[in-house]
């Protein structure tokens, strides 16, 4: 397997430290407000990647973390607290603030299918973590302190500017902000602030305060993930400062190399526009489903271009990805019903090959950095001959083992909608009718009509039955 890095700019080999184990930290959301399309391209790559080193057998440790605390408005070191911010408009306590928000990024998450990480830490619950690691630094001289604030010092670490390609004299040249009497270095960044009006404050060595937003990730993903590990994602914005900072701060206190490969989504845009508050397009996925879009449709548009572009969502290319995963429902139909009426016999040397050729080429494209057209181009290449190969029901099983694979790491069948609507409900009653009065051609045509509109009805012991989505489990 192949992927782009950042640090190196090259497309390298993948060697996880531990053969069949990979660590893996994203960086999460800032729950101020409800996150938008755009941060879940993101974290839907995050979750792609994951769900692909699985299909491979590899078992993936995913850390995501969620900033409750200490990120400023300006994603360098000025500025007010994002949560501060919202907190203060709305008259509510940071954590009433957090977990509003954290609720509605899992809400969002859950309606994605994204698979959860192994931990959701919180920045607020890792403030001891954090001074520990500051301490360190601090003793190690990569970080200084001015009356209760404490600054790392860029010039300390060689390659600050590794990650980004900014030099300090670049930096410097290009500085908007107003300079800090207190630091040595106008690049140099806050890992603990002193500010009494600050509404979340804990105690410290240098006094009350709270901590910076770039050391929550470094104290969390050493805690979770060890000093050094294999993977670490998030979107373009957060090359520069934020993952520049924790390498700074993570590799200065370990001296270990701190992640081998760097994972960077390009941003979204909407209709060619950048997204924006002032534009009225920031959509939320809660949003999108109210307007009437599908969750899965909504999935599969935001992973179905390569990760390294960026990518232009509009309200057709929901309607195209709707489309595009009715096709393979309507190919698991048909499956679900040669498998369920057709004869039993062995699978033929023809099919064997059409759906380990599937697999195999499917794997290959995602291997290439996670080439998703190529992948995508290869599962509708598979249902399409799927649909035209006549074939008994052993081989209907085999072939939707083959789709239920694929969509392991697609992730779209999984995240079809299962509430049964009305007219299905409707139509499961006529065929029970029917049944009981032993009219079994009428049960059959029901049974048909049924699963003609994507769902299947299976009769349970006692007389009952069960309405379920085709090729739902
Ligand atoms: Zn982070």
């Amino acid at each position: 397997m192949k992927l782009y890095n950042t640090l190196t700019r090259k497309i390298e080999k993948f060697k996880p430290l531990q053969q069949g184990k990979v660590g893996m930290y994203s960086c999460g959301p800032t729950v101020y407000s409800h996150p938008h399309i755009g941060n879940f391209r993101s974290f839907l790559v995050a979750d792609l990647l994951k769900r692909f080193l699985e299909f491979k057998g590899i078992k993936v440790t995913h850390i995501m973390n969620i900033t409750d605390v200490g990120h400023l408005v300006d994603d360098a070191d000025e500025g007010a607290d994002k949560l501060e911010e919202a907190a203060k408009k709305q008259k509510k306590d940071p954590l009433e603030i957090a977990k509003v928000y954290t609720d509605s990024f899992l809400q969002a998450s859950k309606l994605l299918n994204i698979k959860p990480p192994d931990k959701y830490p919180k920045a607020t619950e890792h403030i001891k973590e954090m001074i520990d690691m500051i301490k360190i630094l601090i003793d190690k001289g990569y970080a200084y302190v001015v009356g209760n604030n404490v600054y790392y010092d860029v010039t300390k670490f060689a390659n600050y500017g590794q990650l980004s390609g900014n030099t300090l004299d670049d930096l410097n040249a290009g500085a908007r902000i107003e300079i800090n009497e207190e630091k040595k270095h106008p690049q140099d960044f806050a890992l603990w602030k002193h500010d009494p009006k600050h509404l979340q404050q804990w105690d410290s060595p240098w006094g009350k305060g709270f901590p910076g937003w770039h050391i929550e990730c470094s104290a969390m993903s050493s805690k979770y993930l060890g000093a050094e590990f294999d993977i670490h994602t998030g979107g373009e914005d957060n090359i520069f400062p934020h993952h520049e900072c924790e390498i700074a701060q993570s590799e200065a206190a370990s001296g270990k190399k701190f992640v081998h490969y760097w994972l960077h989504t390009r941003f979204l845009l909407f209709d060619g526009e950048k997204m924006s508050k002032s534009k009225g397009n920031l959509y939320t996925i809660q949003e999108l489903i109210e307007k009437g879009f599908k969750k899965n449709a909504i999935r599969y548009s935001l992973i179905s271009s390569h990760y390294r572009q960026n990518y232009n969502f509009t309200f057709d290319g929901l309607k195209a990805a709707e489309q595009a995963i009715d096709k393979i429902q309507q190919c698991v139909i048909r499956l679900e019903d040669i498998r369920k009426t057709a004869k039993q016999g062995k699978i033929s040397e023809q099919v064997q090959k059409l759906f380990s050729d599937c697999l195999a080429e499917f794997d290959n494209a995602l291997s290439d950095d996670l080439n998703i057209s190529k992948a995508l181009a290869v599962c509708f290449d598979f249902i399409r001959e799927a649909n035209k190969s006549d074939m008994n029901s052993a081989e209907a099983s085999a072939l939707l083992d083959t789709i239920s694979k694929i969509d392991s790491v697609l992730g779209v069948l999984e995240a079809a909608d299962t509430e049964v609507p009305e007219n299905i409900k409707e139509l499961a009653e006529k065929r029970k009718a029917a049944k009981l009065n032993k009219d079994w051609k009428a049960a059959d045509a029901v049974r048909a009509e049924i699963l003609a509109q994507g769902w299947t009805v299976e009769d349970t012991p006692g007389g009952g039955y069960r309405v379920k989505r085709a090729g739902e489990v």
